[in-house]
């Protein structure tokens, strides 16, 4: 696989290429977006609209060696109806459309790793046709979920549990085959692992790589999913167990910067990756970044 190099960013990773794909843009409750930190914390980085929304990213990267394409997560995808729509303010997403920017059609993805099954992680994994009918995106690939993960989310009976999935029948019926149930930590491809956090569902995963030279990646997901969530107590008000995603972010943020590895951010609307320092205790700070298109 030859992708068009500068259509996207890009970091390169030993011999890894890391292509930062984006589904584009949606809007979501700041209140669910920051949990316990009051509203004037976090309105000065992201400021509110309105209906109390803050603008949000839906970055996706894409792990690229040999002929091996793996795709992390999948953005929201062009399924929604019109008040799911006009809820987010969300138009149809592009993740398709960076794919192709870069010279590579949805066929060629080998691998889709989904984090967790919430639809902003998941929607993509299928598309709404002409008529109507949803198909895989990624005909071809094998997608790869934790079976903690998928059980809850296709036997959910807790209210909040059903509501957080019910998109989950329309999204992995059309799969069938394709889907393959993970039972915790698991390489990829050599180099490439997913990693289970918990914390913001039960059998949460980040996928990271390391390079043969030394040099690494973490997409970590829902764990740290913008630049203001690296900070210790910066959690969403989704986590289902907050202790726990703040007990993998230390770890991970931690890894992360004493290796020196990028990280990429799920959901800012700025930043599409960065690199971290430990600056002090429970404090971490950007030290270089890779910025979204808009921001510059
Ligand atoms: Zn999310």
């Amino acid at each position: 696989m030859q992708p068009n190099a500068m259509a996207l960013p890009e970091l390169e990773i030993g011999d890894f290429r890391i292509f930062l794909l984006s589904d584009g843009v949606w809007h979501n409750d700041g209140g669910c977006m920051f949990g316990v930190v009051p509203r004037v914390l976090w309105e000065r980085d992201h400021p509110a609209d309105q209906q109390n929304r803050v603008r949000l990213g839906l970055t996706c990267p894409m792990v690229v060696k040999g002929r091996e394409a793996i795709l992390t997560d999948t953005g929201i995808g062009n399924r929604l109806g019109q008040d799911e729509r006009k809820a987010y303010d969300r138009d149809e997403g592009k993740l398709v459309a960076d794919l192709r920017a870069l010279g590579i059609e949805p066929e060629e993805i080998t691998h889709v790793v989904l984090s967790h099954l919430h639809f902003d992680h998941s929607g993509g994994v299928v598309r709404r046709g002409p008529s109507g009918a949803l198909t895989p995106t990624f005909p071809k690939a094998r997608y790869l979920v934790q079976r903690g993960e998928y059980e809850i989310a296709r036997n959910a009976t807790n209210v909040r549990l059903r509501a957080a999935y019910r998109h989950v029948p329309e999204c992995f019926d059309p799969l069938a085959d394709s889907l393959e149930l993970l039972d915790g930590n698991t390489e990829i491809i050599p180099g490439v692992e997913t990693v289970v956090t918990a914390g913001h569902t039960r059998d949460h995963q980040v996928i990271t790589v390391k390079a043969a030279d030394g040099h690494g990646f973490a997409h970590l997901a829902d764990i740290v999913p913008t630049r203001s969530h690296i900070k210790p107590a910066w959690n969403q008000a989704y986590d289902v167990d907050p202790l726990r995603t703040m007990e993998a972010k230390a770890r991970m943020l931690e890894q992360a910067a004493a290796a020196r590895w990028w990280i990429t951010f799920a959901h800012d609307d700025k930043l599409l990756a960065a690199r971290i320092e430990q600056a002090a205790k429970d404090r971490i700070v950007i030290t270089d970044s890779v910025a979204t298109a808009e921001s510059g």
